[in-house]
């Protein structure tokens, strides 16, 4: 990959809270936390403006809790609050290898964050800090796959990186059926209208009128997330 110049100048990462966790568990493990903030210091490297949406779903989703009796929306500002400790702990980490942060919440917590400003975080971007966006969007009942949506239409990503652990999109379970086939492409409205599991309905919908392509990769295999970066072919790309 020596030469090659990145594909993007302002990019979104969403980043599930699984990644912040060991493997097929819940909470934070440094190791984990570690190897995203290698990865994501990787593609820094590059000279690229790189924003963040951090999910919670490692310490709690509040429909799960909803389902064990919490009340939803409570258990959905739950969720929220969880996603900012994820994104103090990879602020902590992502500073540790010498990279300035700023961590933005969409709801307030201004002992620990700065408030979401739509121009202050696109400033932090120009001046080649990672922005860490958490709390969601800061309302009940969406995810923080909306939110990725959200954050790349108010700061003009280019696109979304969707971190996951599978390659790509395919168009049933490959872990269940052995034809299963993956799309190297595949438009919103197919997405939509197969409900393949890329993101809700609501964060293709908010990237499709923007018309904000996603790239669903995984995330796991070092190096992939440079090799996005660099305009390699893996994955999947959700477009008109
Ligand atoms: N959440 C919310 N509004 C938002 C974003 C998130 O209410 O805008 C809550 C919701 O309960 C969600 C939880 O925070 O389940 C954690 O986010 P998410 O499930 O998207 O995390 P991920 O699956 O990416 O780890």
């Amino acid at each position: 990959m020596p030469g090659k110049k990145p594909k993007y100048k302002r990019i979104l990462l969403k980043v599930s809270g699984e990644a912040f966790s060991y493997p097929s568990k819940t909470g934070l493990c440094t190791d984990s936390i570690n190897f995203l903030s290698k990865e994501i210091k990787s593609i820094h490297q590059l000279k690229i403006q790189i924003g963040i949406v951090v999910g919670g779903g490692n310490i709690i989703r509040g429909l799960t809790a909803s389902k064990e009796g919490l009340d939803r929306a409570t258990g959905d500002y739950m969720g929220m609050l969880a996603t900012s400790i994820n994104a103090l702990a990879l602020m902590d980490s992502l500073e540790k290898l010498g990279i300035e942060t700023r961590v933005m919440t969409a709801i307030e917590i201004r002992a620990i964050a700065e408030p979401f400003i739509r121009r202050r975080a696109i400033r932090h971007l120009e001046k080649g800090r990672i922005v860490i966006f958490a709390a969601g969007t800061g309302n009940p009942y969406f995810t923080t796959d909306s939110a990725a949506a959200l954050r790349a239409s108010e700061v003009n990503a280019e696109v979304i990186l969707k971190a996951t652990k599978v390659d790509g999109v395919y168009d049933k379970d490959p872990k269940e059926f052995e034809d299963a086939k993956k799309f190297s492409s595949v438009t919103y409205q197919l997405a939509l209208e197969k409900g393949l599991k890329i993101m809700d309905a609501a964060a293709l919908s908010l990237c499709s009128e923007n018309n904000i392509p996603i790239i669903v990769f995984d995330f796991f295999k070092e190096g992939n997330l440079k090799k996005v970066i660099l305009g390699e072919d893996i994955g999947t790309i959700v477009r008109r």
